[in-house]
């Protein structure tokens, strides 16, 4: 077996790194949850597109380079290890992207994918509800169809990025007598459509990252339903595969994350202020780190062979989004007092990102559907245990 990377990848990687070290902005760029940052993100974006970096696993012909997941792989460590910004349309091009591509039709696909991957239109989901998180099933935002229209009734809630995003990609319930995931269909939602109203909600660190969306007799064209009426649980659920899979977080992140944290604790180590206790914990971040990433390459060649990801991706999520608490949490420690440091404080230099970075690695046992659900799901359809 060769485990070695082909000429043509490393050449791929070289490439993207290079590329980066000449575009990455000299300044940092405002928080993306801020209206000001939200927009320059979006013209990093830009940059990234028009040199086609922006998509590179998605065809040619929709702004992308083509190429296997091995080399996307690559290119994400390559991203994260530069510091690049982080991806404000991550929702689209990771989430909502693949599933266009499996569902939506030659018009969607040309319509929607082009100005997604350049950034012109930034996307966010609207699924979650006030009494429907975990059990999505249970939804009630109602889209009853009127001739070509569904007029959308009902509200979403912690959409990300939702006050500032240009569309929104829902799931809502179209047949009214209908129960659980039957009767749903997901709907392509213009952000500015008459009947919507958006609030911002603060997250933990203050931010307005969240939006709460109340529909009020909203129209939306049959032609932004993706995949067939009453059919919208199973084109979810491909999304969530995206997100609880490869697509979301790959290993870049967190290879990127435990470097520093390795480079943390030599500094400290050379101004006598590390905790030698905290060794230990510091090597089991970066191998985990590591394990994440040699798991990935396996996970990729399986579906490069054919093999569907399936429950599986589900120990995926769980894995990475507990790594990560980890590593921030371990970073903290090393720090003492000085951790307690927001990003934004005067005296933080580059100790606030770890602060910043824990308070956001918190919610990963969150979204993307919460680790106590994906441990359910282990059990019951990789373990095959009993259901209770
Ligand atoms: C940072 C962040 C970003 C988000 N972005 C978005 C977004 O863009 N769009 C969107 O639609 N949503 C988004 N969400 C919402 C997210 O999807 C929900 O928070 C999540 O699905 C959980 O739903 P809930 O908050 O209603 O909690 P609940 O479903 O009410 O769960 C409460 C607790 O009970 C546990 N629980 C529930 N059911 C079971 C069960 N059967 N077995 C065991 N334990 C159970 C849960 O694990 C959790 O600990 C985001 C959340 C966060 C934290």
């Amino acid at each position: 077996m060769d485990l070695d990377f082909t000429r043509h990848q490393l050449a791929f990687r070289d490439e993207a790194r290079a590329w980066l070290a000449d575009n990455i902005p000299t300044d940092p760029l405002p928080p993306m949850d801020t209206p000001e940052g939200f927009e320059s993100h979006r013209e990093w974006e830009g940059l990234l597109y028009e040199d086609r970096w922006s998509v590179v696993a998605w065809p040619e012909s929709h702004g992308g380079r083509d190429v296997g997941l091995v080399e996307w792989l690559l290119f994400e460590e390559e991203y994260y290890r530069s510091g690049a910004p982080g991806r404000v349309n991550t929702n689209g091009i990771s989430l909502l992207g693949p599933t266009l591509f499996t569902f939506g039709t030659e018009a969607q696909q040309d319509r929607f994918l082009p100005r997604m991957a350049s950034g012109e239109e930034i996307w966010a989901q609207g699924w979650s509800e006030p009494d429907s998180g975990s059990d999505l099933a249970s939804i009630s935002t109602r889209g009853i169809r009127e001739g070509e229209w569904f007029v959308l009734d009902g509200q979403k809630t912690w959409c990300s990025r939702g006050a500032w995003a240009d569309w929104l990609f829902c799931i809502v319930r179209t047949d009214p007598e209908s129960e659980r995931h039957r009767g749903l269909s997901y709907l392509l939602v213009p952000a500015d459509a008459d009947g919507l109203e958006r609030r911002p909600v603060e997250r933990l660190d203050g931010e307005p990252a969240f939006a709460d969306l109340f529909f009020d007799g909203c129209r939306v064209h049959e032609s932004n339903l993706l995949g067939g009426e009453g059919e919208g649980w199973n084109v979810a659920m491909a999304t969530t595969s995206s997100e609880r899979g490869l697509n979301l977080r790959a290993p870049g992140r967190f290879l990127a994350a435990a470097d520093r944290l390795a480079d943390l604790y030599r500094e400290l180590l050379e101004d006598g202020s590390a905790d030698r206790d905290l060794l230990d914990e510091v090597v089991r971040s970066w191998t985990g780190a590591q394990a994440y990433r040699w798991q990935t390459y396996r996970t990729a060649a399986q579906l490069s062979g054919g093999t569907e990801l399936g429950a599986a991706s589900s120990m995926m999520k769980i894995f990475w989004s507990e790594l990560d608490v980890e590593l921030h949490a371990t970073a903290l420690r090393l720090l003492g007092g000085r951790g307690e440091l927001m990003a934004a404080a005067p005296d933080a230099v580059d100790v606030g990102a770890w602060m910043s970075g824990y308070l956001f690695s918190l919610s990963g046992p969150i979204y993307a559907g919460t680790n106590e659900i994906q441990r359910n799901i282990v059990a019951e359809r990789v373990l095959g245990l009993p259901r209770k």
